[in-house]
């Protein structure tokens, strides 16, 4: 492959050049435009995060207008993204960012911002500064594991990620790095996809040892985490127009200062019957069943509120951060409620 790597890249460079979706940051590019996209791309699927990166611009347009813009909105702007950390590093980096005296030019030098990785720096400095680095991801790791046929076993993706890293360099077109890096990832998006590559349309397919061989299916063989499944208890409790929240503490290592429907265990109260709804959703390897039980009204504890929990306005609920899929449920739930098609549980 290394000794065709001129044909390759050719051949990869004019099927990206027809095949590319109009992404708005390829459409309109830049490096705030580079940096936005990137960190929003992470664990999130294009298609869901079209709606955000487009609110986001036309709210935060650049570094200046992030860096100046409260918290509180940057993360009501990330909710349903879900892992809120890359919003709140998007923040810190563009509040560091205005404030440099020299702006970072290298991989090297974003690697030192918070929240950017060795794979999103790759990313921003040859797509968005021209940098010949190459970019290393899921994308890239199948792409070239099947172009070389490599069945070796790996523990996970940092080590495939680590193995392939010499390979993508080698391959890398250093006069057009960024658009280099692109294509590749598009072609893991769009034709070499997993599990069921398209390898008759395949624009890089006479390279292929995966293909000739038969099994580029099958590659790469990245061990995977089990998945665990855990199951929750959920209040939905509503008096007066209010409705109670817990609000995550401030220091919490995750979505700290967001809201969301407490615990049952957190009010003190056993769950009985049968619950109002039951969601089930996927955090990193855990699978997570959430059943929400509906109260009349809240079994306070003797000692009253714990501090992490409010009433809030039912109204007011705009104006909060909610987390990961709460603002939908709330919204779900209380239409039935309203509705008046389900009734709610007594207090057990
Ligand atoms: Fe992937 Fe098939 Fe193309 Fe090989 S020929 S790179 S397996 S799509």
């Amino acid at each position: 492959l290394i000794d065709e790597r001129d044909a390759f890249a050719r051949a990869l460079a004019e099927w990206y050049a027809v095949a590319r979706r109009p992404l708005p940051w390829r459409l309109r590019p830049g490096l705030y435009e580079t940096v936005v996209s990137e960190l929003m791309a992470q664990q999130t699927q294009i298609a869901t995060m079209l709606p955000y990166y487009e609110r986001w611009m036309r709210r935060f347009p650049d570094f200046e207008a992030l860096a100046a813009a409260p918290a509180e909105e940057v993360l009501r702007h990330w909710e349903g993204l879900g892992y809120y950390s890359r919003a709140r590093n998007l923040h810190r980096c563009a509040q560091i960012f205005v404030h440099m005296a020299q702006k970072p030019r290298s991989a090297a030098g974003w690697e030192e911002l918070p929240g950017i990785g060795p794979y999103t720096a790759a990313a921003i400095a040859s797509i968005a500064l021209g940098q010949p680095v190459a970019v290393v991801d899921g994308n890239v790791v199948r792409v070239l594991s099947r172009l070389t046929g490599e069945r070796r076993h790996f523990s996970g993706n940092a080590e495939a990620v680590k193995a392939f890293r010499p390979l993508a360099a080698a391959l890398l077109d250093s006069q057009n790095p960024g658009q280099h890096n692109q294509a590749m990832m598009e072609l893991g998006a769009l034709v070499c996809l997993r599990g069921r590559p398209l390898c008759a349309a395949c624009p890089v397919a006479a390279f292929c040892n995966g293909r000739a061989a038969g099994d580029a299916g099958d590659l790469p063989h990245i061990a995977r985490r089990a998945t665990e499944r855990l199951e929750v208890n959920r209040v939905l409790c509503i008096e007066g127009g209010a409705i109670l929240l817990h609000r995550i503490p401030e220091g919490a290592k995750r979505l700290a200062g967001q809201f969301e429907l407490p615990l049952a265990e957190e009010l003190g109260w056993k769950p009985t019957g049968k619950a109002l709804a039951s969601r089930t959703r996927s955090i990193t390897h855990f699978r997570i069943r959430e059943q929400i039980h509906c109260l009349p009204r809240a079994p306070l504890p003797e000692s009253g509120l714990p501090p992490e929990l409010r009433w809030v306005r039912i109204e007011a609920l705009d104006t909060l951060t909610l987390s990961g899929p709460h603002r939908r449920w709330i919204r779900e739930l209380l239409a039935g409620v309203q509705a008046s098609s389900i009734r709610p549980e007594t207090e057990g």
